[in-house]
């Protein structure tokens, strides 16, 4: 089945023809690291890991870079509040970027290059730029000549008469046209700063992505992505600068947009100050619960954030694991089922379950409609495991397969931690003397008390389970 995806350049669904066979090429416009990453942040970077692992499902090679903006007004000003250097303060984030990450089960980039590490690449572009007569120098900022380039506004639908007419925008007397914007700016004092042909000073915050994107990408690679807030002026910047750099030869195929987390329909935003950050949302719901609201509607509507949706979102995560859960007992019972009615009931389930989330996920990565077809599959599950709690090849094979759809949308739906429990020390401490005191009764061959402390701790809703590293302990939300 073909795969279509809206095409913010085009404004229609197209279906996807990759640059090269079997495989995809994708930027997207990471965080810049001022603070630890908002939900609305989270759900970019949810959206496009989701969309990067149906890529990969369908099995295409995916090359996946997103970049950090680790130099940036904010920085510089947010290292003043905390008392530290700017660039010091990128990286302290960039680290808790990650563990964020983590939680929300998002795959590392291939690559995830750093804007302070590719300067002389960005200066390099920008020259190529001002001898094309692209760019021109003021006084040691170079700005991008906006209407030098023909198609400038193509991906927002704007045109300069417009965005002039429209927007306030302040008169700088150093530009040719108001919308220029800057490629190099001239270093203030106690700024960080990179020497250049035009000076001391830092890159522009766009200029960024096209050195990174064609560094580790090239030209014309297939997709590239962001927050809807990025079509203006952020993408449309990136578009000219690129495009005028490499001739008039496309930059990306398929610009994909995500739309916003709102609070009371407004963005949710770090300017705006309405934001929650998913460590402050870690502290009450589990990574895995909020990948699931973030992932419950479809990518391009909004989606309104408040507590009450959140658990809703558990609830329903809750019913899919219960219904794995329960294929597992089963399962793991003795003899096998002699049922062929509800044996063929379960392959159909199955089999439908899988064609539904494909389609559902080939008309522009639709993961809202791809739930339906997980809590279908999960429904019939459990009705046959009640009428018939027997193992079965159907059964397991329905079981597999809402392992693995759900594996794709990043939901790992056999060790689903519903509860959050990183985050509290002390219960971590305890759980490890706990463990330590299983594990000595192990080597004693006390299998009654290991197996009383397992099950005396199962009762409590913390599940142990014995792996080749060791016990490792989740709770488990029933
Ligand atoms: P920033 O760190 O502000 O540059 O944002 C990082 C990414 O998150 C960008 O792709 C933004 O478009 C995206 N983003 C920011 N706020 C929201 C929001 N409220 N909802 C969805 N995406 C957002
Ligand atoms: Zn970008």
């Amino acid at each position: 089945m073909s795969l279509k995806l809206f095409n913010t350049m085009t404004r229609q669904k197209e279906e996807f023809q990759p640059r090269e066979s079997g495989k995809v090429a994708m930027y997207v416009c990471g965080p810049t690291t001022y603070n630890y990453f908002h939900a609305g942040n989270g759900r970019m970077f949810v959206v496009f890991d989701m969309i990067r692992r149906y890529f990969m499902y369908k099995g295409y090679d995916v090359r996946y870079i997103q970049n950090f903006t680790d130099v940036d007004d904010k920085i510089i000003q947010r290292g003043k509040v905390e008392e530290m250097d700017p660039l010091a303060l990128g990286q302290k984030y960039i680290e808790e970027y990650f563990k964020d990450a983590k939680e929300l089960n998002l795959l590392p980039a291939t690559i995830h290059p750093k804007a302070t590490e590719h300067i002389p690449e960005m200066i390099e572009i920008i020259q190529e730029l001002v001898s094309n007569g692209l760019a021109y120098e003021t006084d040691g900022d170079v700005y991008f000549a906006v209407d030098h380039f023909p198609n400038y506004g193509k991906l927002s639908g704007r045109t300069l008469e417009d965005m002039k007419a429209g927007a306030r925008v302040e008169v700088d007397e150093r530009k040719h046209h108001p919308m220029d914007f800057a490629l190099w700016k001239k270093a203030k004092p106690e700024e960080p700063f990179w020497e250049s042909p035009w000076g001391n000073g830092r890159p522009g915050w766009h200029i960024e992505c096209t050195a990174m994107s064609l560094k580790y990408l090239g030209s014309g690679f297939d997709v590239h992505g962001g927050g809807e807030d990025l079509v203006f002026p952020h993408h449309e910047n990136e578009i000219a600068q690129t495009e005028g750099y490499l001739k008039g030869q496309t930059f990306a195929h398929y610009w994909m947009h995500n739309a916003f987390l709102t609070i009371n329909q407004e963005k949710m935003s770090k300017s705006l100050g309405n934001f929650f950050t998913i460590r402050e949302l870690l502290a009450k719901f589990s990574g895995e619960v909020i990948r699931f609201y973030l992932l419950g509607t479809h990518y391009r509507s909004p989606l309104d954030f408040n507590d009450q949706n959140l658990v809703m979102a558990q609830k329903g995560l809750e019913r899919l694991h219960t219904s794995i859960r329960l294929a597992q007992e089963a399962l793991d019972r003795e003899g096998s089922s002699s049922n062929e009615q509800i044996e063929a009931e379960l392959f159909k389930a199955a089999k439908e379950a899988r064609e539904a989330f494909e389609k559902a996920m080939d008309d522009d990565f639709n993961s809202a409609l791809a739930y339906a077809a997980l809590f279908e599959l999960a429904k019939t599950m459990n009705g046959c495991v009640q009428e018939n709690p027997a193992p079965s090849e159907a059964l397991a094979t329905a079981q597999k397969t809402l392992l693995e759809l759900g594996g794709v949308l990043g939901i790992d739906l056999l060790h689903s931690v519903l509860v959050p429990a990183a985050n509290d020390e002390t219960l971590k401490q305890v759980m490890e003397v706990v463990l330590q005191i299983r594990s000595r009764s192990r080597q004693k061959k006390d299998w009654e008390m290991a197996d009383f402390i397992r099950d005396a701790l199962k009762d409590k809703g913390i599940v142990i389970e014995d792996t080749p590293q060791g016990a490792r302990w989740q709770i488990r939300g029933n």
